[in-house]
């Protein structure tokens, strides 16, 4: 490796997010339209590609790949890429492969993602009532989910829930899923909703659900002992005294933690971006496929677009309307 990536403000870029495909088989309402149009195929990055594009990365030093999507898991093929990935981690190289995942292909999935070297995975689940689940998804079935969670927990996977915030959605589930995740010996991460994508009909200021009034409520029912913990995200950490169990906040509304960001995120087509909260981007798909045999390019273009990381980005919901609001969909940067 050369020099690592440093980014104008002197962050270290250690952390790629890349989404390996636009394509989902649930809806969920905050996240897609009902009748999505895809990416065609020829536009998305091949597995090898993603392998190269990936492996340049950890060439200059980032140290944690966590693949999402859309679901990466109804990728096809998605389990080559992962057992490509396991050189990195047996090299050490890489420090840790991971994904976000739906969890509806999990039961499939989850003795392959161990043995390709994923230790932990983080499952999105908003709603432990089956109708709710139903609804929030629009095509998602929650025991198809649960049977994931097992299959999981049993191959050894550590799992965190992921639960995004609404009002008036899943206020009133906020201590039966604290209690769900602590009797299964997961951990779990509440998220803000964001302005994401076509808002279209959808009331996303309605759905505001600030965790600053979340972490009120859920004091009143546990002791919560703030954590010093930082992942150089937007996340923030208490541990419940009486259950033990560690509660995330991912708040990029109510806080902005951008001066200690440590990520880039790739999309499924080869875009980097540099904040998620920001249009602009860096086409790595042409320095990718015109130079077949080299990475000297790629490099240089990715060197390139880490000296233009804004410092961070404007999501703001407090004049009532969703200031900063960017288009494109979660499914397309990857969440
Ligand atoms: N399909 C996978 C899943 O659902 O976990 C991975 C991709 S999904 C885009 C990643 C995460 O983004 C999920 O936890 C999802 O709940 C979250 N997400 C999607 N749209 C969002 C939005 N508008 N605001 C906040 N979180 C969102
Ligand atoms: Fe699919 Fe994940 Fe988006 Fe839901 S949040 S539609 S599961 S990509």
């Amino acid at each position: 490796m050369d020099m690592p990536l440093i980014d104008p403000f002197a962050r270290p870029i250690s952390y790629l997010r890349v989404s390996v495909t636009d394509r989902c088989d649930f809806r969920c309402v905050y996240c897609m339209t009902e009748n999505m149009t895809f990416l065609p195929k020829k536009d998305l990055l091949t597995l090898e590609e993603l392998d190269r594009m990936c492996s340049a990365f950890i060439g200059l030093g980032v140290k944690k790949l966590r693949i999402t999507g859309g679901e990466p898991l109804v990728r096809r093929d998605i389990m080559t890429f992962f057992r490509a990935m396991t050189r990195h981690l047996d090299s050490g190289a890489l420090d840790e492969l991971t994904l976000t995942t739906n969890g509806s292909q999990l039961e499939r999935f989850a003795g392959d993602l161990y043995a390709a070297g994923v230790r932990r995975v983080n499952v999105s689940i908003d709603t432990l009532d089956e109708e709710k689940f139903a609804r929030i998804t629009r095509w998602g079935r929650l025991p198809q989910v649960l049977r994931g969670l097992d299959a999981a927990q049993a191959a050894g996977l550590r799992v965190k829930i992921n639960a995004v915030a609404l009002k008036g959605f899943n206020e009133d589930e906020l201590i039966s899923l604290a209690e769900f995740c602590a009797a299964r010996d997961m951990d779990m991460t509440w998220i803000e909703v964001m302005p994401m994508g076509d808002l279209g009909n959808e009331d996303r200021v309605g759905q505001y659900w600030s965790l600053e009034d979340l972490r009120r409520q859920l004091a009143q029912t546990y002791t919560l002992i703030d954590l010093p913990e930082r992942t150089g995200g937007p996340a923030r950490y208490v541990r419940l005294q009486e259950s033990g169990q560690k509660i995330g906040f991912i708040t990029p509304l109510s806080h902005n933690f951008c001066e200690s960001c440590n990520r880039v995120r790739l999309t499924c087509t080869g875009q980097l971006y540099m904040c998620l909260g920001q249009e602009d981007m860096a086409d790595l798909r042409p320095p990718l496929r015109n130079h077949p045999d080299s990475d000297t390019v790629l490099a240089e273009a990715i060197r390139a677009a880490i000296a233009r990381k804004p410092k961070g980005h404007d999501f703001d919901y407090s004049r009532q309307k969703p200031d900063g609001q960017v288009s494109r969909h979660m499914s397309h940067t990857g969440g």
